[in-house]
């Protein structure tokens, strides 16, 4: 009997492109309908799971750092993990759930992707692009890097088809479903729900069989941030010297910093 995880975003669960410049802030009417919107898509990928012999579905709730839905409208086998909000801890609770790989909803394409719905990396304010050993990433490569290191697969990805190929380009092996066809920024053709949440149920017993490791990553590795601000990249320039002195400096200009990590604790001091 297997362990399974379940991260939800917001931003690429079917039948929400989010507001021009507010993206999916919970004020608004787009927030609520993606709190519908991935409650549906979390409750078929967790039935999905147990009808394929989990033992136990734990469901990591990230978009904002904040919770977003409610827990009583969850299948009631699903057990919330509720780890600090930071940054740096991000998925250090794989460390004490065995679990043989994630299910990511809700999940968005990189900052800068042409015709992603609500594409960003972390903050579409703050960073206009994070690159690994050269490669632009977005979140869910950073989350499955991390999960790497604890021995845990991506297995599954639903979300607009720009996401899906990006997760693709990281793990070709991952099962996918298109939750919408992204056709800018905050407009998408959408599929309709019936059929979205009936193919994330097929997906995920198909992606639970999966029986792979993780793709290898290896330190050291160069990690390149791009601010959209050189206020903020001098002032976190300055912070982070403190723990990686000289392995961290500006890259071809003063909005770029590049970072030498020899460790998961300096990946995510930078990422
Ligand atoms: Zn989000």
């Amino acid at each position: 009997m297997a362990n399974y995880l379940i991260a939800v975003d917001m931003e690429g669960v079917h039948g929400v492109v989010g507001e021009a410049y507010k993206g999916l802030l919970s004020e608004l009417a787009e927030y609520k309908k993606a709190v519908v919107s991935a409650t549906g898509e979390v409750n078929a990928a967790a039935r999905a799971l147990f009808d394929s012999g989990a033992e136990n579905v734990y469901l990591w709730d990230n978009h904002g750092g904040k919770d977003n839905l409610y827990m009583e409208l969850i299948d009631s086998r699903v057990k919330k993990v509720d780890p600090p909000k930071e940054m740096i801890t991000r998925l250090d609770f794989l460390k004490d759930i065995n679990v043989k790989g994630i299910i990511f909803i809700g999940y968005h394409s990189r900052e800068g992707s042409i015709n992603g719905v609500l594409a960003h990396t972390y903050s579409s304010v703050n960073i206009q692009y994070v690159k690994i050993n050269g490669k632009p990433v977005g979140e869910i490569d950073v989350d499955s890097t991390i999960a790497s290191f604890f021995g845990v697969p991506a297995l599954f990805v639903a979300s607009d088809d720009v996401c899906v190929n990006q997760a693709k380009e990281y793990d070709g092996r991952i099962e996918t479903v298109i939750t919408k066809i992204g056709t800018g920024r905050n407009s998408a053709i959408f599929r309709p729900t019936e059929v979205v949440l009936s193919e994330i149920y097929d997906g995920v017993k198909k992606a639970a069989k999966f029986d792979y490791k993780p793709v290898k990553h290896e330190f050291p590795m160069e990690i390149e941030v791009r601010h959209t601000r050189v206020e903020s990249a001098a002032w976190i320039l300055e912070e982070k010297k403190k723990e990686l002195g000289d392995r961290i400096a500006f890259g071809d200009d003063a909005h770029i910093l590049k970072a030498t990590v020899n460790d998961l604790h300096e990946f995510r001091l930078v990422v």
